[in-house]
């Protein structure tokens, strides 16, 4: 089914079946490559260099790069490669570069195809690390940046201007799962000709669709479900070959943000039961947040699959599921959290997300403590508010854990 080559060597074919594979199938075999020995399971090619055989094929390779040939691992791997040729497969674009972290893929995306003079309009509601770039490094080279809550329309239409370069959101926003309308935010970006850029960590490939919705560029954090089992950092940019190769690139093969080989393989291989845990996380997720509504210990329980949530509506349209995290707001505050956390069992103290294991992070102390109040305030984050990002284990062993924890309170 694939072709058997020699890394390195210029035989190289495509296997011209897999664009017509359902993504289930592409999750586990795109982007194979396959060495002279035949291995099953995709090999590390961990080595940052490579050799010629002979200083003309040295020199020609450094002229001109083809397929499948590679320089040094800063400029790309033969493992880095195939986790990018299935990621972009499976999401359906036409390129990706993987990085060193979320952040770097983030990083690496803004400073890339910004500069100075250039405007930004991003919702306000983001991961800690996001708004420090957009904030505070892209406005220190001169970019102009508007901020603006995700979830208002008008707030997006009022903001954006013939000059906007480009628009960040992240689908699913961190901690309060707020969920944009990505769809109508794109329309009202690409009226005015700017890149509509999207940070899809919290709504993974397998629950949104972003490119489809009008996504020009999606990132994600590999460290998160794509890994998921809290093993290593990765990320990846995805977009038109024209962006990836003319624009990120450049920038990222010169800057040092390429992923580990080891990483790479992880990733790789985490991609192949992505589905199947991100589903399944996702239905006790469902069961968890439906069963908790209305406990006394809780004044909210804010998950994008409740009935009741704000964007319920634009869940139903746009996403083929509502995810894994769900937040609870703890009546009595920051003491009452910190009771309920330290009187957990199964689920553990932590703030990763998309992970095997059930995770809880109480936001306003951790991730977001960098903010001020008034900033916390105005994202909905309460000092009672936890994060639960939920795991694969049993969803009656979780609910016990859950409620048991709720009791001291
Ligand atoms: C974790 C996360 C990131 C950053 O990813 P790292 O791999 O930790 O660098 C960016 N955006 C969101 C929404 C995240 O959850």
């Amino acid at each position: 089914m694939f072709p058997r080559f020699v890394i390195g060597g210029a035989n190289v074919e495509r296997d011209p079946m897999s664009d017509s594979w359902n993504h289930r199938t592409r999750a586990v075999h795109a982007g194979t490559r396959r060495s002279q020995y035949g291995e099953v399971s995709e090999a590390i090619f961990l080595t940052q260099g490579f050799v010629y055989d002979s200083a003309e094929a040295a020199a020609q390779r450094f002229e001109s790069l083809g397929e499948d040939e590679f320089i040094y691992a800063r400029y790309g791997n033969p493992t880095v490669a195939m986790f990018e040729e299935r990621i972009a497969s499976i999401e359906g674009a036409e390129d990706a570069f993987a990085t060193a972290s979320g952040m770097a893929a983030v990083n690496g995306a803004m400073m890339s195809m910004l500069k100075a003079g250039d405007h930004v309009v991003s919702s306000r509601a983001l991961f800690g690390s996001c708004l420090y770039i957009l904030e505070e490094i892209l406005t220190r080279f001169g970019v102009e940046v508007t901020f603006v809550d995700g979830t208002d329309l008008d707030q997006w239409r009022d903001a954006i201007r013939p000059d906007t370069k480009a628009v960040f959101l992240e689908t699913i926003s961190n901690p309060t799962l707020e969920v944009i309308d990505l769809r109508a935010v794109a329309r009202l970006a690409h009226a005015a000709g700017a890149t509509v850029v999207v940070d899809n960590v919290f709504a993974t490939p397998i629950f949104s669709r972003a490119f489809e919705m009008g996504a020009d560029v999606v990132i994600y954090s590999a460290t998160k479900h794509i890994d998921g089992q809290g093993r290593g950092l990765g990320g990846v940019i995805l977009g038109s070959r024209e962006f990836i190769r003319k624009t990120v690139e450049p920038y990222l093969k010169h800057t040092g943000g390429a992923m580990s080989p080891f990483n790479a393989w992880m990733m790789l291989k985490g991609l192949e039961t992505l589905e199947l845990r991100v589903r399944e996380q996702e239905r006790t997720a469902r069961h968890l947040a439906a069963a908790l509504q209305g406990h006394k210990g809780l004044s909210r329980v804010i998950y994008p699959g409740l009935p009741d949530h704000a964007q319920a509506q634009v869940v139903a349209e746009q996403m083929g599921g509502a995810g894994t995290v769900i937040a609870l707001d703890v009546t009595g505050g920051r003491d009452a959290a910190f009771r309920v956390l330290n009187a957990l069992k199964l689920v553990t103290i932590s703030n990763n997300l998309g992970d095997a294991k059930s995770i809880v992070t109480h936001p306003a102390t951790t991730t977001h403590q960098r903010l001020s109040e008034a900033q916390r305030a105005h994202l909905g984050i309460t000092d009672g508010l936890l994060r639960l990002s939920v795991g694969l284990e049993d969803a009656g062993d979780l609910m016990a854990d859950l409620t048991a924890a709720l009791d001291v309170i």
